[in-house]
C-alpha cells in the first residue's frame, strides 16, 4: 500500500507524512519546496512541481502508487485577491496535471484539501455541506474549481475522491518536532505565539465591531493531528470502495479572537500584548462547521480541544523560534 503525499513538505502535509509513516503506511512525498521545508519531511521526497507533467509521469512509473493525498496549494486569501492568475495556475492547473498523470498511471483514488472558503458568507451556523457555495476570494474559487474537476473526472475516468473542507487548522505534532512555519505568517495562533516569544511586539486584533458577543471574529479551530486522522479515515473509506464524498472538517466549536488570545496567555503564562485594529478585508464574522456528516460517515471526531491546540503549537514555537531555519 503506497500513498503519494503531494505537498508533503508543507505544514499540514508534513504532519500527514509523519503520522502515516508511523502507522506503517509506505509514503512517498512530492513537493516543489516553494513554501514547504525539506527539514519537515521524514522519508522519501521527490523535489519537483506537480504542474510538470513529464516529472509526474516519471514519478508514477518509478513508484507503484495506490492512492494520492493532495495538499499542494497556495492558500493565502489576501494574496489570492492580488494574484488570482497565480492561484488558478498553481491550485487549479496543478490539480489538473496531477489528475491527468493519475489517470495515465491508473491511480484513481484521491483525498484532497478543500476549504470552508468555498462557502462564502452565510448567516446561519453551523455550516453544513448542503449550504450554497459562493466563494468571496480567488483562493476559495480555486478550491471549488478543484472539487468540480474531481466530479467530472469521476464521471469520465472513474476517479473516487474525498474532498475535505478545512476550517481553521492549527497546533503541531505533540512532541514539538514539526509545526507551522509560514513566510510571511498570517494566521492568528502562530502570530500570537510569535508575540509571546517576543518576535513581535503585539497581536493586532482585526476588528472589534463584528456582530459577535465580544465583537471579534469567531472561527472553528481544529488540531492538525485530528485533521490528519480524518485524511487517513477518508483514505480507508475510499480503499473500501465507497463513493466520492465532500466533508466539512471542523470541530463545531467556535472561539473568538479575544478568547484565543486569553487561552494563549493561560497556556504560555505570558502577558501577550494586543492592539485593536481595523477589520481585515474579506473576513466573515463567524465560521463554524457542522461536523455531523463526517462523524456519521467516517466516524471521525476531534480528540484535541483549543487548549491542546495552543499547547502543542507553543511547544513547536518555543523549540523552533526561527521555524525550520537553522
Ligand atoms: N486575526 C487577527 N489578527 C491577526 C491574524 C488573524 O485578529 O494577526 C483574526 C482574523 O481576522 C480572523 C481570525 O483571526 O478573524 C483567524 O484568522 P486566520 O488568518 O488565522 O485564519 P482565517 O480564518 O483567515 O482562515
Amino acid at each position: 500500500m503506497k500513498v503519494l503525499i503531494a505537498g508533503g513538505a508543507g505544514y499540514i502535509g508534513s504532519h500527514c507524512v509523519k503520522i502515516m509513516s508511523e502507522q506503517g503506511y509506505d509514503v512517498v512525498t512530492v513537493d516543489n519546496l516553494s513554501t514547504g521545508h525539506q527539514g519537515a519531511v521524514k522519508g522519501k521526497l521527490y523535489v519537483g512541481d506537480i504542474r510538470d507533467e513529464a516529472f509526474l509521469d516519471d514519478l508514477f512509473k518509478k513508484e507503484k502508487i495506490d492512492a494520492v493525498i493532495h495538499f499542494c496549494a497556495k492558500s493565502l486569501v489576501g494574496e489570492s485577491m492580488e494574484k488570482p492568475l497565480e492561484y488558478f495556475d498553481n491550485n487549479v492547473y496543478g490539480t489538473l496535471v496531477l489528475l491527468k498523470a493519475m489517470a495515465k498511471a491508473n491511480v484513481k483514488k484521491i483525498v484532497f484539501s478543500s476549504s470552508a472558503a468555498v462557502y462564502g458568507e452565510h448567516k446561519e451556523m453551523p455550516i453544513t455541506e448542503e449550504y450554497s457555495t459562493n466563494p468571496t476570494s480567488t483562493y476559495g474559487e480555486s478550491k471549488l474549481m478543484m472539487e468540480k474537476m474531481m466530479k467530472w473526472a469521476e464521471i469520465a475516468h472513474g476517479f473516487n475522491y474525498v474532498s475535505l473542507r478545512y476550517f481553521n487548522v492549527a497546533g503541531a505534532y505533540p512532541d514539538g518536532s514539526i509545526g507551522e512555519d509560514h513566510r510571511p505568517e498570517t494566521h492568528l495562533i502562530p502570530i500570537i505565539l510569535q508575540a509571546a516569544l517576543g518576535k513581535r511586539d503585539y497581536v493586532k486584533v482585526y476588528g472589534t465591531d463584528y456582530p459577535t458577543p465580544d465583537g471579534t471574529c469567531i472561527r472553528d479551530y481544529i488540531h492538525v493531528v485530528d485533521l490528519i486522522d480524518a485524511h487517513i479515515k477518508a483514505l480507508r473509506y475510499l480503499l473500501k470502495g465507497n463513493k466520492s464524498e465532500i466533508f466539512n472538517l471542523g470541530s463545531q466549536d467556535g472561539y473568538s479572537v479575544l478568547e484565543i488570545i486569553k487561552v494563549a496567555r493561560e497556556v504560555t503564562k505570558i502577558d501577550i500584548k494586543q492592539v485593536n485594529s481595523e477589520r481585515r478585508p474579506g473576513d466573515p464574522a463567524k465560521l463554524v462547521a457542522s461536523s455531523e456528516k463526517i462523524g456519521r460517515i467516517l466516524c471521525w471526531k476531534p480528540k484535541f480541544g483549543i487548549k491542546e491546540i495552543i499547547r502543542d503549537a507553543w511547544l513547536f514555537h518555543k523549540t523552533h523560534p526561527n521555524g525550520y531555519e537553522k
